[in-house]
């Protein structure tokens, strides 16, 4: 096929019920615009249905006339399908089939195909619950957990995935199948962390966390501090309790009027993160950062939901190029790189450089885990930088090359799938890539489903 042209199979999309835009349709660049606007994909038609029958015509119909398919949630995660030929694949939005019920008595969110984290996390709050959910309050859970999912309670309760009790899965033939502990435990496993490569995940089932407020906040410093509050940051997060999941970064920002003044213009860092402690023990715990006199200091019992905003996440889609690696350790040595590539003076390109401290709970791999269940690794560091203009990347690109290549004495050979922008294979070990591509034949033999995940 080529790109740009419609291809044949799709005139058999116009019958089914769900909202389809097809190559040349008005409202084709509307549909296919993800929420990362720096990836450009220009799929074969995108397909937005509404509930699980249009999932399963779609895949039915889809599949007789020979389309791929590439499911997505809101397209933050999807840098991984830059530069791969889609011209033959339908995107399968679910963004428009949503909704939420909470199980009180099981502690069981059941959210619906593209549902975001903002409506499960208010829906759970209201009966006093939270779930371990990511920074960003409109990532879809779905996407999320299908990557595995770092939250601020990770430290204590794990990767998100190993929360996830069962997965509703439409595959290739548009049957429904639902993969737990106890059915199609192979799928169960891939799923959690194998990403969307074997079917349309209509319906996750997911523990909540018994946590009607929570000690959190942040504490901002103007980056010409970042030669204490780094070091000290550091030697902090050594010696915090499992209890504590903190995040450091460096940020910089253009003048904006719609930015808050204390960030507007600004190089600054941000030290935010959740105690799961009493009141007491975490303001004591987080008193030696306080004494390096943040110019804002937000730390206070707040409601979980409260959670969702803190890590001040872009409210709108957002053209973005990221990078990640997980740190074995963020030592002397490692914070003198650190300060040297996005400290004060140095000019990096980069709209933020963050370290997040995993270790404790990432770490501790759950029995009946998937694929993903935990990290092998104390810290993970990222780069994200803003193409300017969008989508001529490759100076930002190169920013974050920089600042991954800068820590790779301290990093180790594990990755994050959630945070993998890119697309490839070396996210699992040899033996787990095996195990993938015996679930991928028996699952979806004909390979009709495309992610960002190579196998
Ligand atoms: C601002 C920002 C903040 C973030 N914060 C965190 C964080 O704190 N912790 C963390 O772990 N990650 C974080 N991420 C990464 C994010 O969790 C991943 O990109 C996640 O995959 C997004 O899921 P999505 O469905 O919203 O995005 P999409 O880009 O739509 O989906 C990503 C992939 O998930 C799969 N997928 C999604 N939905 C379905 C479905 N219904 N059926 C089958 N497959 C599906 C597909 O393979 C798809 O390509 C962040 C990303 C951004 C941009």
């Amino acid at each position: 096929m080529i790109e740009g042209l419609t291809h044949p199979g799709c005139e058999a999309l116009r019958g089914i019920s769900a909202p389809v835009t097809l190559v040349g349709d008005p409202g084709y660049d509307e549909a296919r615009r993800m929420w990362n606007l720096a990836v450009d994909l220009r799929p074969a038609a995108v397909a937005s249905p509404r509930s699980l029958s249009e999932v399963t015509e779609l895949a039915r119909v889809a599949t007789a006339a020979g389309l791929h398919l590439a499911p997505v949630g809101t397209g933050h995660g999807v840098g991984g399908f830059t530069g791969v030929d889609l011209s033959d694949t339908v995107i399968v939005r679910m963004q428009d089939f949503t909704g939420v019920r909470i199980d009180v008595d099981q502690q069981v969110a059941v959210v619906t195909g593209g549902t975001r984290w903002s409506a499960v996390i208010e829906a759970a709050s209201a009966n006093g619950l939270t779930a371990a959910h990511g920074s960003a309050p409109d990532v879809a859970v779905a996407g999320f957990v299908l990557g595995g999912g770092l939250s601020f309670y990770g430290r204590q309760h794990g990767v998100s995935a190993n929360h996830v009790r069962s997965v509703q899965v439409v595959l290739a033939d548009g049957s429904v199948v639902t993969a737990s502990a106890t059915e199609l435990p192979e799928l169960f496993w891939a799923l959690r962390g194998g990403g969307g490569t074997f079917g349309i995940v209509t319906e996750v089932q997911i523990e909540l966390l018994p946590y009607a407020d929570v000690f959190a906040g942040m504490l901002l410093w103007d980056r010409s501090r970042a030669s204490q509050v780094v070091p000290a940051w550091a030697e902090w997060s050594r010696q915090v309790p499992d209890s504590v999941t903190t995040s450091l970064r460096i940020m910089s920002f253009p003048p904006r009027p719609e930015l808050p003044p204390f960030l507007s213009g600004r190089d600054i860092v941000v030290v935010d993160g959740v105690f799961l402690q009493p009141d007491d023990q975490a303001a004591a715990l987080l008193e030696p950062l306080q004494a390096l006199n943040p110019e804002l200091d937000t730390f206070a019992r707040t409601p979980a939901v409260g959670v969702l905003a803190m890590h001040m996440d872009p409210p709108a889609p957002t053209p973005g190029v990221m990078k990640h690696c997980v740190l074995d350790a963020f030592d002397e040595a490692a914070v003198d790189r650190f300060l040297a590539q996005v400290g004060d003076g140095t000019r990096h390109g980069l709209l933020l450089a963050e370290i997040r401290h995993l270790g404790a709970a990432f770490a501790v791999t759950p029995n009946g885990a998937g694929v993903f269940g935990s990290v092998a690794g104390s810290y993970l560091a990222q780069a994200v930088a803003v193409p300017m203009p969008p989508p001529n990347a490759p100076a930002a690109r190169a920013a974050v090359q920089d600042f991954i290549l800068a820590l790779r004495p301290w990093s180790s050979a594990a990755l994050v799938p959630t945070f993998t922008d890119e697309r490839r294979a070396e996210l699992f070990c040899p033996t787990d890539v095996a195990r993938l591509r015996g679930v991928k034949q028996a699952i979806d033999p004909a390979g009709t489903f495309v992610s960002a995940l190579e196998l």
